[in-house]
């Protein structure tokens, strides 16, 4: 029997709920949520029981932030895989057979679209396995708690799964975009098929679904990308909202085209780049326009998402996953999209706030990006005191340009963002402060270790609580991080 369908019978007949449920309605047992972002295979290759174990013992942890689906997984390689004391072989991330998709996933869900689930057969990894049902007790056992959790897969995927590519955006040249298009409706019903699939046919008690792409305007001012999406379904959408694909097209284009040129180092417009930029936006404001809708369709699966998690079952926790670039960086995603209209489709919010990764994220991913284009009139240095000064950063917490992306950012920061949320949402909706824990960075050839510090850690905990957070997610996954910092983060939870 199914766990849905036991709470129902067991409603019904008076019965006790099971341990999960219950926890949560005994008022006596107040608990903050203290979460780990997880994946199976790690749970698998540790064991089940002796890394719940370890979780509660070292880290303190409460509540499993499991993914369903891995579709997204990078290469991890081996010098930033923690083995935990477990003396494992560390995982071959490069492997043929890794299995992407971990639950076992039903037909009948999936008559109205085209796109399919990684086939598991008896080749691949851990085919056998099942995840959320397998670790339902041990996890009851330790008074844990059990959450799903979706990130979308994005990008170019159709090697995992089956006819991704005919759900990809089109370009501006009309040419097969990054990741699928947000508005085709086969893509969407993929998504909701998935989640229907997971919750009707699995033992959990929350679920996290979360986006982390962006939108044209940013992907081609900040990055030099090519703009999408300008596909029938999304040309649809934005007519019935009284904008013009062609216009919207023409302006995307000479953005795209002045970027090119910034980048190529041709003579900078006489006028100026920002003046360039702005004079696009003003002849062309159905550029504007597109990109908001963009996100607004971002915004509607999530809610879908959620009502269709709560129409199942209304006992499950739902929430959202709000990547680095979109709670920290990306001044459009904030523009489009405030935490108070999130929070009206969410139980939870889980503000990525990776203090000290955000150093060298914003050095190389942010500051060099964009003074290669749109900030290229500016210095790096000014372009670094232009995002402190645009999004707040405490004035304690401004590293140098030279020492940024060692250094990274602190506890204030967490602070600070955890406050903006809270301060947002007005209780409509949890926050849950992702803390990042050891971080890998990118270097050529790969990834080095980036060890947190274990006293900056433990403060950032202890500042997000500060600003009312209403628990914390160790992230951004358990496999990154060491036994010290995992013996770290409990350390902070227990002194809380
Ligand atoms: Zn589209």
């Amino acid at each position: 029997m199914h766990r849905r369908q036991f709470i129902k019978l067991a409603a019904s007949a008076g019965l006790a709920l099971p341990t999960s449920t219950a926890l949560a309605a005994n008022p006596d047992v107040k608990r903050r949520f203290v979460g780990m972002q997880i994946s199976p295979f790690t749970i698998f290759d540790e064991g089940v029981e002796r890394c719940l174990d370890l979780l509660r013992d070292a880290a303190g942890i409460n509540t499993l932030v499991c993914f369903s689906h891995t579709y997204l997984l990078g290469s991890k390689p081996k010098n930033v895989l923690a083995d935990h004391g477990f003396n494992l072989q560390p995982r071959n991330f490069f492997k043929d057979n890794q299995r992407f998709c971990w639950v076992r996933t039903h037909d009948k869900y999936y008559k109205n679209t085209v796109v399919r689930h990684q086939p598991v057969t008896r080749n691949t990894e851990y085919h056998d396995r099942d995840i959320f049902s397998e670790l339902a007790e041990p996890a009851r056992k330790r008074g844990m708690k059990v959450y799903a959790r979706m990130l979308e897969a994005g990008g170019r995927r159709a090697h995992r799964i089956p006819n991704y590519d005919k759900v990809l955006t089109v370009d501006i040249d009309g040419k097969p975009g990054r990741g699928p298009c947000w508005n085709h409706p086969h893509y969407r019903e993929w998504l909701y098929a998935t989640v229907r699939d997971l919750v009707e046919n699995n033992s959990i008690d929350g679920f996290q679904w979360g986006a982390e792409r962006t939108g044209p305007l940013s992907y081609v001012l900040f990055r030099g990308l090519i703009p999408t999406c300008f596909c029938q379904y999304c040309k649809d959408r934005n007519k019935q909202h009284g904008i013009n694909a062609d216009r919207a097209k023409q302006g995307f284009r000479d953005l795209y085209q002045l970027v090119k040129g910034l980048e190529q180092n041709k003579p900078k417009p006489a006028d100026g780049v920002f003046t360039m930029v702005l004079r696009i936006f003003q002849r062309f404001p159905e550029v504007l326009s597109w990109d908001y809708q963009w996100f607004q369709a971002d915004e509607e699966i999530g809610s879908e998402i959620h009502r269709i998690v709560k129409s199942i079952q209304p006992n499950i926790e739902s929430g959202r996953h709000i990547d680095h670039q979109r709670s920290s960086w990306d001044v459009f995603y904030r523009a489009a999209m405030p935490y108070d209209q999130i929070a009206q489709n969410a139980d939870f919010i889980k503000p990525i706030l990776y203090h000290e990764t955000l150093g060298p994220r914003l050095r190389w991913w942010v500051i060099a990006e964009m003074q290669k284009r749109v900030l290229n009139e500016l210095s790096l240095k000014q372009s670094l005191e232009l995002y402190y000064a645009l999004f707040h950063q405490d004035r304690k917490e401004r590293p140098p340009l030279d020492r940024l992306d060692k250094a990274g950012l602190g506890p204030e920061y967490v602070f600070r963002e955890t406050k903006r949320c809270k301060d947002a949402v007005r209780g409509s909706a949890k926050v849950y402060a992702g803390i990042g824990i050891d971080v890998p960075w990118y270097v050529p050839n790969g990834m080095e270790r980036r060890p947190s510090n274990p006293e900056t850690m433990q403060r950032a905990v202890k500042r997000a609580f500060d600003a009312g957070a209403d628990g914390v997610l160790a992230s951004r996954e358990y496999i990154e991080m060491s036994l010290q910092s995992l013996k770290a983060f409990g350390s902070a939870i227990r002194a809380l």
